[in-house]
């Protein structure tokens, strides 16, 4: 069985669109090119539908109570953007501190930093060895101060899954807001607003098979109605929330490939837990020192994420040339450092020299599993041959 290299394992970076999306996108570039914005023809009016139904699908994929709390957006790194410098403009003045994590994307940490450069006060909890938050530590952080807490849904280095339930529970208590970052969760696993009781949540269409450049912003609309301070000023598009003429090709994409995803969502993430299974059995039963990095279950289905003892996980990577694969979030890879999740972990040992990431997706088969373990296990032999004693 021959398969067709180079192999892609970087679907936490991003993903191949699915050709089903590219279909359903294209009459949007070519036929129906309108405005969104324009209310008096039937360009712009077909335009606004094909928007209205992707806004929607997110709306019922998410649980929102309204297709009205959907924002969207160029991608989660605004969505990021917004929701946390949005709430902490909107809430200035009824207090002063946030609350993350340290293994959040940069597009949260980055934000929190910048706003703790403006004046705000900002809590950056740790995690457990297993990469997950405590939501006892959430409760402990908050203070008559906290306007807001983010916490992501599952990590993009590490795939855990947080304890959004118990975190918005508490925050929902101390009525305090609650924003999680879902990119690497939607499409993957159940998104649900009202049973995580959050009031702001990103997504990225580029994550679940869609096209880059877009992404969305929910924003609870009722108990309690958030009045977010835009990031862009101009034509009042998305409620004044976000100026600017919609992508329609791409929000219709996002539609679609968010449909794709829910329809296939159950029976795709057995099958995707499987071949990581069967990658992760076969690495740790043909090598020695081979450490799982995140919780072994509370994980999205197609993350892997190990250290392999005694190899540079930037070494393994340029040796597998022909697997493509990362060592941590796509962002910062060009740093040498080990990554701030994985430093977060605080292992002492074995996590030391960095950890290879495999993102499994759709377009991933068995055949290429087995090929991409077989080449792994070859090159992690050679280092450790190679390596001085
Ligand atoms: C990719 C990613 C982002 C950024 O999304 P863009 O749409 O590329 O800006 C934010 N958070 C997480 C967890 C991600 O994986």
């Amino acid at each position: 069985m021959s398969v067709e290299l180079p192999i892609y394992l970087d679907n936490h970076a991003t993903t191949r669109v699915d050709p089903r999306v590219v279909d359903a996108m294209l009459p949007f570039y070519s036929e129906d090119y309108g405005n969104a914005a324009s209310k008096s023809h039937a360009f712009g009016w077909r335009a606004e539908a094909a928007v209205e139904i992707a806004r929607e699908t997110l709306a019922n994929a998410i649980g929102a109570g309204s297709p009205r709390e959907v924002v969207f957006t160029s991608g989660a790194t605004e969505s990021n953007n917004l929701a946390l410098k949005g709430v902490a403009e909107m809430r200035r003045n009824r207090g002063d501190h946030l609350v993350t994590v340290a293994t959040e994307h940069a597009s949260v940490l980055d934000p929190c930093r910048y706003l703790e450069s403006r004046g705000f006060r900002l809590t950056v909890l740790p995690v457990d060895r297993d990469g997950l938050v405590d939501p006892e530590a959430v409760r402990q952080a908050l203070s008559d101060a906290t306007i807001l807490v983010s916490v992501m849904a599952a990590n993009n280095e590490i795939g855990v899954l947080q304890p959004l339930e118990a975190i918005g529970a508490i925050c929902r208590e101390r009525e305090v807001l609650f924003h999680t970052d879902a990119v690497q969760a939607l499409g993957k696993v159940p998104v649900d607003v009202d049973g995580w009781q959050v009031d702001l949540l990103s997504v990225s269409a580029h994550k679940l098979y869609g096209p880059k450049g877009v992404g969305a912003l929910y924003v609870r609309r009722r108990r309690p109605r958030l009045r977010l301070v835009p990031l862009l000023h101009g034509g009042g598009h998305e409620r004044g929330l976000r100026s600017g003429t919609l992508p329609v090709p791409s929000i219709v994409g996002f539609g679609r490939a968010l449909a794709l995803c829910e329809a296939e969502r159950a029976a795709e993430a057995r099958r995707l837990q499987g071949l990581r299974e069967r990658l992760r059995e076969r690495l740790q039963g043909e090598l020695a020192g081979v450490r799982l990095l995140g919780h072994a279950t509370r994980r999205l289905p197609g993350n892997l994420n190990v250290a392999f003892e005694g190899v540079d996980a930037d070494a393994l990577i340029v040796a597998l040339h022909d697997v493509a694969v990362s060592s941590g979030s796509a962002c910062t890879s060009a740093t040498p450092e080990p990554s701030h999740v994985v430093a977060a972990l605080g292992l002492e040992r074995g996590a030391e020299r960095g950890s290879v990431r495999f993102g499994l997706g759709r377009f991933n088969t068995q055949e290429e599993i087995d090929y991409a373990a077989s080449r792994v296990i070859e090159e992690v032999r050679k280092l450790r041959g190679a390596a001085p004693s």
